[in-house]
């Protein structure tokens, strides 16, 4: 059965085509700079393409890719059975990947105040898809829907409680998709049952979150209400006074506009190396350059702060695992961030550490009571899965 993963992102869709359920790739890529001067295309399949061309909006995007996919890989659009979309927000109300009906749309739309940057587009992939295969089943897999079993001590803020009864502040956490493929993997890597584990992953992309996986549900995890809590990330600071927004807007007159531009993209590894927010540019300055050494320092320290409350919260941990780009390509920050814990039984072996990069492996020395991996996430694939299932449930078999 083949199923089709659309991610939606504000000027970009992303996709990628996989024979259900033996798991198979069939092709992939991207439209990226929608609504520029000049869009790229990206198509690798039975053919490659990359070509500049100029893409209007999401629905555009879509029908480049069903064009294309038609042209290469189907033979008709009834051929792909089931549509992944992920969608960022699902607050409160999903608790797991959604058939898309006009009530589910209903409710994404009321969730876009809590991801204005997010939502919106996930929702104009979600009715270009509607419109171009209407006779596909389209599903929605929110990022925050693995999170949904966070405890309230873990939740919320404390603030007035009010403010989570009246407007929902709280913390949602995102990347769940993520957090979950990799908990679930690092089941499966030990042998054990899937609600049979805690484990402590890393996603380190552009983005960054930790979550503590505590009998295979999510129990805490570091970012917030946004994106913009916990870790320190490419261009977003992570955690912070909320005193120094006050000072910002108060003492120095800026904008809240200015104050979001500063937090969200002038921050994080970027604001203090003032270099650049991609480990690839920053590996080879480390050492060398002070400020560059100072925010990958910063960056593992904030890491290793989390590792060690999330221990303290699970209590017993079975592993500690990393993904995302930077998680899966640089030995340095697993090891920086993991360094000097031996007494709590996190030994890491250097060498297997240095020899794992872009790969599965385990990276713990035989002696660690908590092992540790490296495990590529595939999100995309967690989608296809949860797709699959909701389009094996909804149409019959013959
Ligand atoms: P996203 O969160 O957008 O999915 P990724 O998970 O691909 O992004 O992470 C992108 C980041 O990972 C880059 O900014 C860079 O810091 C880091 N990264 C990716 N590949 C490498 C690599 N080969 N070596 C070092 N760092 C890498």
């Amino acid at each position: 059965m083949k199923i089709l993963v659309i991610n939606c992102g504000s000027s970009s869709i992303k996709f990628k085509l996989f024979e259900m359920p033996e798991e198979n790739l069939i092709s992939y890529g991207s439209v990226e700079k929608i609504g520029e001067e000049i869009s790229i295309f990206k198509y690798f399949g039975k053919v490659n393409i990359v070509k500049e061309m100029k893409i209007n909006n999401h629905e555009q995007g879509i029908e480049l890719i069903a064009n294309t996919l038609l042209e290469n890989e189907i033979k008709n659009i009834e051929e792909i059975k089931g549509i992944g979309h992920r969608v960022v927000h699902g607050g409160e109300r999903f608790t797991g990947s959604i058939k898309i009906e006009e009530e589910v749309i209903k409710e994404i739309e009321q969730h876009s105040f809590l991801a204005p940057l997010h939502n919106p587009h996930n929702l104009a992939g979600i009715k270009g898809c509607m419109k171009l295969f209407p006779h596909t089943v389209q599903v929605a897999s929110f990022d925050t829907a693995f999170h949904t079993t966070m405890p309230k001590i873990s939740y919320l803020y404390a603030i007035p409680y009010s403010f989570y009864e009246k407007y929902k502040i709280r913390k949602y956490g995102f990347h769940g998709t993520s957090h979950r493929y990799v908990a679930r993997r690092t089941a499966e890597i030990m042998g054990k049952g899937k609600y049979d584990i805690n484990v402590i992953t890393c996603h380190l992309g552009n983005g960054c979150s930790i979550t503590a996986v505590k009998n295979g549900k999510s129990y805490d995890t570091s970012m917030g209400l946004t994106p913009l809590e916990g870790l320190i990330m490419g261009t977003r600071s992570g955690d912070i006074d909320p005193g120094v927004i006050l000072y910002c807007l108060e003492g120095l007159n800026l904008k809240p506009s200015e104050i979001s531009e500063i937090l969200n993209k002038k921050s994080g590894l970027y604001g203090i190396s003032e270099i650049s927010n991609d480990f690839r540019n920053l590996l080879p300055l480390y050492g060398k350059n002070e400020k560059v050494t100072l925010a990958i320092d910063m960056f593992c320290y904030r890491l290793k702060k989390y590792i060690g409350s999330y221990m303290a919260v699970l209590g017993k941990v079975d592993a500690i695992v990393f993904t995302g780009g930077i998680g899966e390509n640089v030995p340095l920050v697993r090891e920086k961030s993991l360094e000097n814990l031996e007494i709590f039984g996190v030994i890491i072996d250097k060498d297997k550490n240095k020899e794992i990069v872009g790969k599965e492996g385990e990276i713990s020395k035989e002696e660690s009571n908590i092992k540790i991996f490296v495990i590529p996430t595939n999100e995309e694939l967690r989608i296809a899965f949860d797709t699959y299932q909701i389009v094996r449930e909804s149409i019959p078999e013959k």
